[in-house]
This record gives C-alpha cells, sequence and structure tokens, in this order.
C-alpha cells in the first residue's frame, strides 16, 4: 500500500534562527569562520563551506577562484576540458589562490573518459595533492550512479568525493561506503523542474536533519544543495547541521556568471514631457543544466526519451561577485553572533529553530530599488 508520511517536511522559508543569550560575542570579529573537516576517507580540508553550484552557468573558473580565494570551496563545470582545466590550475597557482578546496566534476557518461581526464589532469597538468572530485548525477538513485562512484574510488583512494544528488536518508550509508560528502536536494533549486514534471522531491530543512544525523553517525559529511534564496538559507542550512551549502541562482546574475548582461527597458506610469519615462532594467540568463537550452548546448538536444527538468530564466542583474561573497561572510558571522557560537561547528549545538508562519516581512517589497 502506498504510505504517506503525515508529518509536515519543512523548507527555508518554514523556519528562523531564534536569537538567544550565549556566549557574549562582542563583535562579528570574534567568530572563526573556517573549519578543518575531517573526511570519512582519510582526507582534511580547511575553509568555510560554501560552495558555487557545478552548473555551467556559475560553475566556471572565475567563480571557483574568487570562493577559493576567500577560503570558501569550489567546483568547476563537468563540460570544461583538461588543458582549459589544467590552464586553470597554472593560473591560480601563479596568482596564489589556494586549489586545496577545488572540486573537478564528473559525469555519469563516458565514464572511462571521465576517468581518463582525471588521470591527464594528474599526468600532465600535476593535480596531485587535494584531489576533490564531485560527481554530478541528478538522480544518485540509479544503480549506475552507485557502480560509478564505487569506481572513482577505488581509482583515487586518496581523494575527497562529493557525490548525489539524493533526497532521503536510506540512501546515506550507501554512498558513504565510497564517498565523502554526500549532496542532498531533488527538486529545490531555482531553475528545477523536477517537482513540477515528476512530482518528487524533498523539502530541504526536513532534508538536511534526516541526512546530517545519518551521514554524521558514520563520520560521512553532506553538502545542501539548491534552494538558496537568502544569505539566511544558508544559515540556516549550517544551523541544521549541513557542513556544506552549495549555491547557484543566488551567483547568477553577478558579473562572473557566464553569459553577458540584458537588457529591457520598461514603460513606467511616470510622465515627463508627454511621455511615459522608460526604465531600464538588467538580466542575465540563468539555466537548469537538464534544461532544453543544456540539453541543446552539451548533449546535441533533449533526446525524445526524456523531459526537460530544468528551465530558463532571466534574472536580475547583481553586480559583482564580491559584494555577495562579503555579504555571506558577514550573514554568517552575524548569525553566530545572535546565537552565541564562536565557530561554525558551534551553530548547530546553538541553534534553536522555530517553526514560522510568516518569514520575512514583504510589505515594500515592490517598491525596492
Ligand atoms: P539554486 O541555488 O539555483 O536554487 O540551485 C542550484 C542547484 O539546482 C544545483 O546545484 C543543482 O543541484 C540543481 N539543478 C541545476 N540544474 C538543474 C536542472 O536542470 N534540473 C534540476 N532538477 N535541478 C537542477
Amino acid at each position: 500500500m502506498t504510505q504517506i508520511l503525515s508529518e509536515v517536511f519543512l523548507d527555508y522559508s518554514d523556519i528562523l534562527i531564534r536569537p538567544k543569550m550565549g556566549i557574549n560575542l562582542n563583535s562579528r570579529k570574534d567568530v572563526t569562520l573556517q573549519r578543518i573537516f575531517k573526511f570519512k576517507h582519510g582526507q582534511t580540508r580547511t575553509g568555510l563551506g560554501v560552495f558555487n553550484a557545478n552548473m555551467s552557468t556559475v560553475g566556471n573558473f572565475v567563480i571557483a577562484s574568487k570562493l577559493l580565494a576567500r577560503g570558501m570551496f569550489a567546483t568547476i563545470h563537468k563540460h570544461y576540458t583538461v588543458p582549459e582545466i589544467g590552464e586553470f590550475l597554472d593560473s591560480c597557482r601563479n596568482q596564489g589562490v589556494p586549489l586545496d578546496n577545488l572540486f573537478i566534476t564528473i559525469g555519469l557518461k563516458n565514464i572511462d573518459n571521465e576517468i581518463q581526464k582525471l588521470k591527464d589532469l594528474e599526468s600532465k597538468y600535476q593535480w596531485t595533492t587535494s584531489r576533490n572530485i564531485c560527481i554530478d548525477a541528478p538522480n544518485f538513485y540509479i544503480q549506475k550512479a552507485l557502480d560509478v562512484l564505487a569506481r572513482v574510488r577505488q581509482e583515487f583512494p586518496d581523494a575527497v568525493i562529493m557525490a548525489g544528488n539524493i533526497a532521503s536518508g536510506d540512501i546515506c550509508l550507501k554512498l558513504l561506503d565510497y564517498a565523502d560528502i554526500i549532496k542532498c536536494g531533488i527538486g529545490s533549486g531555482s531553475a528545477c523542474l523536477t517537482r513540477k514534471q515528476t512530482g518528487c522531491g524533498t523539502p530541504m530543512v526536513s532534508l538536511i536533519l534526516e541526512c546530517a544525523d545519518i551521514a554524521h553517525s558514520v563520520g560521512g559529511h553532506i553538502c545542501a544543495d539548491g534552494g538558496i534564496v537568502d544569505i539566511g538559507d544558508i544559515c540556516k542550512a549550517l544551523c541544521l547541521n549541513s557542513d556544506f551549502v552549495m549555491v547557484g541562482g543566488m551567483f547568477a546574475g553577478t558579473d562572473e556568471a557566464e553569459g553577458d548582461i540584458i537588457e529591457k527597458h520598461y514603460e513606467t506610469n511616470e510622465i515627463v514631457d508627454e511621455k511615459h519615462v522608460i526604465q531600464t532594467k538588467c538580466f542575465k540568463v540563468y539555466y537548469g543544466m537538464s534544461s532544453e537550452y543544456a540539453n541543446n548546448k552539451f548533449a546535441g538536444g533533449m533526446g525524445n526519451y526524456k523531459t526537460s527538468e530544468g528551465r530558463e530564466l532571466l534574472i536580475p542583474y547583481t553586480g559583482s561577485l564580491d559584494k555577495i561573497l562579503q555579504d555571506i561572510n558577514g550573514g554568517i558571522a552575524s548569525c553566530c553572533t545572535y546565537i552565541g557560537a564562536t565557530t561554525i561547528k558551534h551553530l548547530s549545538k546553538c541553534a534553536t529553530i522555530i517553526r514560522v508562519n510568516n518569514q520575512l516581512n514583504k510589505i515594500f517589497e515592490k517598491y525596492s530599488v
């Protein structure tokens, strides 16, 4: 019989972190944002657990290098060639950008080629220390994904491997036999159509709680992927005990994201010299990796057996990525001071999460400039 779990599964917009008296922190400067990660399969990395999504729009070299330079984690998407990645590694080395937290993404298709790609990076471009691999599959429940993960671990025993995506706790232990980090989140991405097209998915807050609990019990880590709307959502994910958070859409309107700035002109109600004043707004294109656009660009079309589970969006242009990255640092540090957490790891110990009906005051939203 089909089972219905009647407990309400929560998303970021359903909760807030309740400020409270704790250790008295005088300033955001007293908070340590860097965390040491000791991974299940033996490696250690240090940083602030924020990733850019491994999508072609935001998983590019410029965005990756900016996150790495700020002590965060980064992915680069799977469509780069070995020489392109090699050149990027060299330029990071020349500019003093640390590469320890850089994850190279591979897909499930043509796994022999993908493994060869990683081996070529080792032999030709000194990708020898701090090897981090992100195995990207929209649906990690298929046997092929599990087989690929096992194979990659066998080929790269000393790498940090992040694998996903999944959206339930039951599969976590299986993945952690080979992976260090499980990427959690199906259907929550801003450019995602999975929930519309398939009805499948799990809200992020409940998913994080479930997966973190299971993963941490055996020394694994998780990355909450998709659905970050505000920096507060990153804080919430960390308070819920997610070790990492992955961000796509929030970076997609920046100068550094793929694509040109698109200008649109709108007639306003304001009239000057008997003419409506024209307002110009700027946008950038953000598309899901399973969108028709991405399929046409990277896979030679949609194929007649599948439906598009991603969409193409025009999202507001937001300027330089640097400002957002600084706000992320500031927002997390400030969250720590509201609940008396001196370190990131401390956040989940200090946080009291409250379920709410209204999260934000949106009364003047339409007047925002
Ligand atoms: P965002 O931060 O934009 O809310 O979510 C980014 C995440 O959405 C990505 O890291 C990835 O997991 C997911 N994603 C990216 N492209 C697609 C897509 O075409 N379809 C689906 N279902 N998810 C996508």
